[in-house]
């Protein structure tokens, strides 16, 4: 059988060396005659797995001293509302920006934990000329005093990313789950970063927060403790049994981007797999994109046959090819192809010459 390129949104494809790893590893791990899931948390191995997952996490993203690194249960949406309950107590303010659907979902669940006068939010996409674009606010211009801005870098269901760092007098708190480690950012600029881990980290169930020391003197509202920052930092993130398994996966799939290369590496790549698609979207009137260029996502391609009424044959004939999970969102249709940090250039460029052969057979 030939190679299978996975292009879901998450979970995701992982990169192929760290699975066969944890294949060979799964019933004998680090010599202990078990697998790592079978053992404590607590226990001197687990825990030097834990020290050596932070340590490379850091290296990997410049994370200053004064940044904690927790591995939290809940994905990317329990986060959504931890930092809610964390940081805005009974009178505090936040301001959102909303530029696609899992902004949108950030807004909605924070509504649903406090008052309406504590949540404002703000649209920042704009169609021009058939193209969605962000308009980055001048924050500095409002006069309010929020205890953060909440954004969404990379928008995974619609294919919009913002690759700007804002300029804000508040701390930025940003929903990385689908960008994070896919070029280099600068930490110190946000006050809270957070990452479910089944898109370019690791299996679902885990996310990963950073957060800016001085955030945990905000406020909290009374909230579960498993779910609160300051205990997690007192705990090591480990107040109650935390997914091992998935840390585990973690802490491999950090220690394979160390060895090639590490966050830079992967942008370059990233950056060539994103423009050998666009190109081939844009240069072929069979697809198209309805993202402006400086807002398209890098990590998730959304496409559209311009005949809709091929989607169908197209993505049974890309399955065919081997080419799998290439159906948009349900929200928005069309086409989706995610290619995070571990597909190989080798799967968009399989897939380009797949577009331009269905195109050509169905002209
Ligand atoms: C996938 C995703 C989420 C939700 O993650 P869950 O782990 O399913 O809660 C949130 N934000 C963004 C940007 C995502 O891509």
């Amino acid at each position: 059988m030939s190679a299978i390129y996975n292009f879901c949104a998450g979970p995701a494809m992982l990169p192929q060396a760290v699975m066969q790893k944890a294949q060979q590893e799964l019933i004998d791990w680090n010599g202990l005659g078990v697998s790592v899931m079978e053992i404590s948390h607590r226990s001197k191995e687990f825990i030097a797995l834990t020290e050596q997952a932070e340590a490379t996490l850091r290296q990997l993203m410049h994370i200053p001293t004064n940044y904690h690194v927790l591995f939290m249960h809940g994905g990317g949406r329990a986060q959504f509302s931890n930092v809610v309950n964390n940081f805005l107590g009974d009178n505090g303010r936040a301001l959102y920006l909303v530029s696609g659907q899992w902004s949108s979902a950030a807004v909605t669940e924070a509504h649903k934990l406090v008052g309406e006068s504590q949540i404002d939010s703000l649209n920042i996409v704009e169609n021009v000329d058939g193209l969605n674009q962000v308009n980055l606010p001048d924050l500095n211009a409002i006069d309010k005093d929020y205890r953060y801005v909440h954004y969404c870098s990379n928008e995974t269901v619609d294919g919009i990313e913002i690759f700007e760092e804002l300029d804000s007098p508040w701390p930025v708190v940003a929903d990385l789950s689908s960008t994070i480690m896919s070029h280099d950012i600068d930490v110190s600029k946000y006050g809270l970063i957070y990452a479910g881990a089944q898109k370019n980290i690791g299996p679902s169930g885990l996310s990963i927060v950073i957060v800016r020391d001085d955030m945990l003197k905000l406020p909290s509202l009374p909230q579960s403790s498993i779910m609160d920052y300051r205990i997690a930092v007192e705990h090591g993130s480990m107040f109650n049994t935390p997914p091992t398994f998935a840390w585990y996966l973690a802490s491999e799939v950090f220690a394979w981007l160390a060895a090639n290369g590490g966050v830079s590496a992967m942008a370059e790549v990233n950056q060539q797999k994103a423009a050998l698609l666009y190109d081939c979207i844009d240069s072929n009137p069979f697809y198209k994109n309805g993202v402006a260029p400086h807002n398209r996502s890098r990590m998730n391609v959304t496409f559209q046959l311009v005949n809709d009424a091929l989607d169908g044959e197209f993505l049974k004939q890309a399955e065919q090819a081997g080419l799998v999970a290439l159906k948009g969102h349900r929200i928005v249709g069309g086409m989706r192809a995610s290619i995070y940090n571990a597909m190989p250039l080798a799967g968009v460029q399989k897939l380009v010459n797949f577009m331009n052969q269905f195109a050509t057979q169905h002209a």
